[in-house]
């Protein structure tokens, strides 16, 4: 008697989509109702288009078909993130989604290759990695169990975030969530939840438990309920983002790219048939008008849209969840975008949150525990995000010189110290990035561990080099037989998205 009945989303991007699928489909045929409202006239951010792997996971729990669902929204396969110019200028490095066995475990072919590199000058480890060896030659396909170095591949989607809240939509609507335009203009509340919010066309809505999907506006998390924002800016100091999308491309690159500039970093994520493209910057070191004139330099397409500018802080709320009041997507936090985080945080905090459904009551306990897990997942994002630009030996502009000289989070510093002495990583609970992921970048940024670990010493044989060696060779030989990422797509999911 004491279960929700009721829950109210307000905001329809692709949060408040997300929160309304994952609901609809937990509660089917139970006497519960979703209701989700979103105006117009508003509207959504239109960015996000980059994902990592764990999102596969979220169609998968929906039981929506992955190829309908890259056809319609112009989706294209990401196999990681090029990165150029972050330690120094002109060099590039590549994190790749997946792991990296060369046919061993992944722990002791690392400290083996440590240990071989130093001594026998062994390729670098992305040629041990299938997804970063399919980047370089542009090819594609899908992982696959078994003895082939395809079971070590894994892969995200790139895609068009107005079809994405499209589908999603979709997808809600036909489980059962009604929908309501309009812009919301007040919140009631009595004993600290909220009882019913109103439109600005007149209509009240009630509701046991409400979802602040609002975006940066976070309408009932910050303007009603006042929750505090914990500001990461000092360890990432970009606030700033101006966007454009440009036609093209013919050939379709599997991965993101993300190149570091004066003031920040630029993405460039392809489509099927366009490309998004940003600038990152920290206004403190750049106009907008520097920053746009710089995005429109770098971009090689037709422009398809105006440069517009988006501000953002990074950080998170104090508390995600308060009272009966529960903020997901930009309403709960951001962290910039450069590992393309922001719509995971909004598939765990819904993750969370169904480990620890309320009653009527809210639980103190659940809440609380929600909240000190979802800034876990924040705490862990932040930091890989910030390892990116602390191990930069960039001097030539003011906002290299910063990030190379800022304090760190006591987390990341320790996380640094025991990879540097050990090329492991401190044991987290349910970690998103992985050991490749953080030796990758470390590499990548030239930071390597002291030594191998005297673990492996036992493993190790006069043949080791060479077949490590042969290893890389076959891969680069292995990938030359696939089909390039374009002809992948065109075989097997051409877009049909229509606007
Ligand atoms: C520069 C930038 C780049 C990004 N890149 C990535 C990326 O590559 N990968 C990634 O995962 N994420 C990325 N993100 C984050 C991603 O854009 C968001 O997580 C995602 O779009 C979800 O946004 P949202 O739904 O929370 O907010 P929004 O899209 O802003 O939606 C807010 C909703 O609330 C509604 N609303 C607001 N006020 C009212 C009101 N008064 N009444 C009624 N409705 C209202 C709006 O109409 C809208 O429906 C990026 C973000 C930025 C800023």
């Amino acid at each position: 008697m004491n279960s929700i009945s009721k829950y109210v989303i307000v905001g329809g991007g692709t949060t408040g989509w997300i929160a309304a699928c994952v609901l609809a489909n937990q509660f089917r045929d139970q006497a519960c109702s979703i209701q989700l409202i979103e105006s117009d006239q508003i509207g959504t951010i239109g960015v996000g288009e980059s994902t990592i792997p764990p999102f596969l996971e979220l169609l998968q729990s929906l039981n929506i078909d992955e190829v309908d669902f890259i056809k319609k929204t112009q989706a294209s396969f990401k196999l990681g993130i090029e990165f150029n110019d972050w330690r120094v200028k002109g060099e590039s490095y590549f994190h790749p989604f997946g792991s990296i066995t060369a046919g061993m475990d992944e722990y002791s072919f690392y400290q083996l290759w440590l240990k071989k590199q130093r001594q026998n000058n062994l390729p670098g480890l992305q040629s041990f990695s299938i997804n970063s060896v399919m980047a370089q030659q542009q090819k594609f396909f899908m992982p696959q169990q078994g003895q082939t170095p395809l079971a070590d591949s894994r892969y995200a989607l790139h895609l068009d975030a107005t079809l994405v809240a499209k589908y999603l939509k979709n997808y809600a609507l036909e489980a059962g969530v009604v929908r309501t335009e309009g812009k919301l203009v007040d919140v009631y509340q009595a004993n600290k939840h909220i009882t019913k919010v109103t439109l600005d066309n007149g209509a009240e809505i009630r509701g046991d438990f409400f979802i602040d999907c609002t975006g940066f506006n976070a309408l009932l998390i910050d303007k009603h309920m006042g929750v505090k924002y914990i500001d990461w800016s000092q360890y990432l100091p970009c606030d700033r983002a101006v966007v454009a999308q440009t036609k093209g491309p013919t050939e379709i690159t599997p991965n993101t790219k993300a190149s570091a500039s004066d003031a920040g970093w630029i993405w460039r994520i392809p489509l099927q048939t366009r490309v998004g493209n940003g600038y990152v910057y920290a206004s403190e070191y750049c106009t907008d008008e520097e920053a746009k004139a710089t995005l429109l330099a770098q971009l090689d397409g037709e422009l398809l849209t105006e440069p517009r500018v988006i501000h953002f802080k990074t950080g998170m709320r104090e508390q995600v969840w308060q009272g009966n009041c529960l903020s997901l997507g930009l309403a709960s936090g951001f962290i910039e975008p450069l590992e393309s985080t922001a719509i995971h945080l909004v598939v765990r905090g819904m993750v969370h949150f169904m480990r620890n459904l309320p009653n009527k009551k809210c639980q103190a306990a659940l809440r609380n525990e929600f909240n000190r897990r979802i800034r876990m997942d924040y705490e862990e994002i932040r930091d890989f995000i910030v390892l990116h630009y602390c191990l930069t030996q960039r001097e030539d502009t003011p906002f290299w010189r910063y990030c190379k000289s800022m304090a760190l989070p006591d987390s990341l510093q320790h996380t640094l110290d025991y990879f540097k002495a050990s090329g492991s990583l401190p044991e987290q609970m349910d970690p998103l990035f992985s050991p490749v992921s953080w030796r990758s970048v470390c590499e990548g940024m030239g930071f390597s561990p002291e030594s191998h670990s005297p673990l492996v010493n036992s493993q190790d044989n006069h043949q080791l080099t060479e077949q490590l060696q042969d290893y890389a060779e076959s891969l680069t030989n292995f990938v030359e037989q696939l089909p390039s990422h374009t002809d992948f797509i065109q075989h097997h999911c051409a877009s049909t998205a229509e606007h």
